[in-house]
């Protein structure tokens, strides 16, 4: 079967989302002559604001969406939480890249972590908790309990050390059907960011080192410095997953490694990821542009290192800095144009590249 005809510049590609993910893949996509429209609810849209146009929706207004996907040529989603209802009737006019099974996968833990261990790629020993029997039987606990769909950023979860806090955890959660995850005793936290294209050609970004704090990403930095042993393992992960899912665009998969040097897959998210953003200022191609070329059926880029970088997230009122940020020769600044700095509220980021290694080329 022939592939698809790349979408050339000049074209129309959909986003289903409007922060900042879908704010820098609109200004990639401007950058290699495409025009972004914007499907999103609200009324004050960051990626609208760099787009050629906004469709101001609910995500279960088919009419709105039908309007939406007449005006494009491809669609893709910038957040995992998309209903999976929006994208199929979005299928339906024009495709959607990476589709909806990323998606289905992505929004259920339960799903997600059977669907790794499928492929091969391991995870913390896990159960599900869906009822009273399942808390009195429970046993990987230290552990953390989740809630299976519409937890990010730490949200909708809660550290257990034995059944009786178990209990009462998933009481708060509102007795929702919950994964118990083990505690991992990881040495670091890292992501693979894996791009693959129509034509089925993968491509890992180098491997990200990753600091959270209160469940909410920090910093990464790339080299990593792992061994590798690890970073192969993890880009390994990557590559499978990706054509496990038969991915058109991108998917980060977050990953710990433990202190015996093992690789377990904690989640994925089929879209741009923020432990990505390092892209912008310091390799070959972004992880934006990647996505671009992706769905529109272009050959990937280049994922050479250009520098070594350390990418800071600006959390609310951290973005105030910003005149500090400016006078730093070695630090870009992103602000996304959000209006209200509410604490944990993601309001830009700068990645500090560190010309010494500037030229290397290093993929992991
Ligand atoms: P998540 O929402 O699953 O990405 O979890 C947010 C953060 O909580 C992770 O980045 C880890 O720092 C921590 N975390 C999540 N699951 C585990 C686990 N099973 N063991 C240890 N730490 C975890």
């Amino acid at each position: 079967m022939s592939l698809p005809k790349p979408l050339p510049p000049g074209s129309t590609i959909g986003i289903l989302g409007g922060g900042q993910l879908g704010r820098m893949t609109a200004l990639a996509a401007a950058r290699l002559g495409y025009r972004c429209v914007i499907f999103a609810p609200e009324d004050h849209v960051v990626a609208a604001e760099v787009a050629a146009g906004h469709v101001r929706g609910a995500y279960d207004d088919t009419a709105a969406l039908a309007g939406f996907a007449a005006q494009v040529d491809v669609i893709t989603y910038e957040f995992e939480n998309v209903p999976e209802a929006a994208v199929a009737e979005c299928l339906r006019h024009k495709p959607v890249r990476p589709g909806v099974r990323p998606l289905h996968l992505a929004q259920h833990r339960l799903r997600e972590k059977a669907f790794f261990r499928g492929l091969g790629i391991g995870t913390a020993d896990y159960q599900p908790i869906a009822n009273a029997a399942d808390v009195a039987a429970a046993t990987a606990l230290p552990g953390i309990l989740k809630t299976c769909t519409e937890g990010y950023d730490g949200k909708g979860q809660a550290r257990v050390s034995g059944r009786a806090e178990l209990a009462t955890a998933w009481e708060k959660l509102g007795r929702r059907e919950c994964v118990l995850e083990a505690l991992v005793d990881f040495q670091c936290e890292i992501s693979a960011i894996v791009a693959r294209g129509l034509d089925g050609a993968t491509r890992c970004f180098p491997i990200g080192l990753n600091h959270h704090r209160d469940g909410i990403l920090r910093t990464t930095i790339v080299p990593s410095g792992l061994p590798a042993g690890s970073l192969a393992t993890a880009e390994r992960f990557g590559v499978e997953l990706a054509n496990g899912l038969e991915l058109v665009g991108l998917v980060a998969l977050e990953m710990f490694v433990t202190k015996d040097g093992r690789v377990l897959a904690n989640e994925m998210a089929p879209r741009p990821h923020n432990s990505g953003h390092w892209t912008i200022d310091a390799c070959a191609t972004s992880q934006f542009e990647q996505l671009v070329r992706a769905i529109c059926g272009l050959p990937l880029g280049p994922i050479e290192t250009m520098a070594a970088s350390r990418m800071e997230n600006l959390i609310g009122d951290e973005a105030d800095g910003w005149a500090r940020y400016l006078a730093d020769p070695t630090a870009r600044l992103h602000l996304y144009g959000k209006g209200d700095a509410r604490p944990g509220r993601k309001m830009g980021h700068v990645t500090y590249v560190l010309p010494s290694a500037a030229g290397r080329r290093s993929t992991t």
